[in-house]
This record gives C-alpha cells, sequence and structure tokens, in this order.
C-alpha cells in the first residue's frame, strides 16, 4: 500500500530550488497532509532564508487548514536558526526543516520555544 507522504514532494522542491531555501507549507487536504509549494520572495539572501509569497500562503490557505510550515537549509546544517524559532513561535505554527540529500526531517512546536 502506497501512501502520500507530503515530504516526498518537499525534498522534491528543495532539490529543485537548490541551492536556494525552499520554502512551503503543510495543508490539511481532505484529510490528508499536505505539501503546497510557496515562492520565497526573500529579497536579499535566498540561500540563507524565505520569505513565504504572501500570494501562496493565501492560495494554500483558501485550500485547507494550514497545519505547519516547511523550510529547507541547502548547504546548512539541520537545525533551526534563532530566526526560524522566533518566526515558528510568532506565527504559531509547527516548523519543520528539511534536507534532501539524506532525506531528513526536523520539527519545532510553537511551545517548545522559551527563548
Ligand atoms: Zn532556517
Amino acid at each position: 500500500m502506497s501512501k502520500y507522504d507530503w515530504a516526498t514532494d518537499a525534498f522534491t522542491h528543495a532539490t529543485e530550488v537548490y541551492p536556494e531555501e525552499c520554502c512551503g507549507l503543510i495543508i490539511n487536504l481532505d484529510g490528508v497532509e499536505t505539501y503546497c509549494k510557496c515562492k520565497n520572495i526573500s529579497r536579499a539572501y535566498k540561500t540563507k532564508s524565505f520569505v513565504i509569497d504572501p500570494l501562496d500562503y493565501a492560495a494554500a490557505e483558501d485550500q485547507g487548514e494550514v497545519l505547519g510550515i516547511v523550510h529547507s537549509h541547502p548547504d546548512g546544517e539541520l537545525c533551526f536558526s534563532h530566526t526560524d524559532r522566533m518566526a515558528c513561535k510568532y506565527l504559531d505554527l509547527p516548523f519543520y526543516l528539511v534536507e534532501p540529500k539524506s532525506e531528513s526531517i526536523i520539527v519545532v512546536y510553537p511551545s517548545e520555544i522559551n527563548d
């Protein structure tokens, strides 16, 4: 039995936009956790930061409840930056970090962030 796994789409997206950071949302699409690609509109350093295109965010939100935020660190470590942690807390959504080469994912929840 094959099951859709949003992580596969996130890894593919991260590979496509390399060396820039990918960003996307996990939404609840009719009960299935689904990855929605978003455009990274960070102006300066797309290899080191991401800003989700608000139009993409709004379009994803129209399709289903947003369950989490996904991004990649193309050549960086698989650990959240201070900015990532602040954004997670601020947006009050789980943050996922994906690394396509090793197909690894880590997650942090807003409730875990106290700094
Ligand atoms: Zn980051």
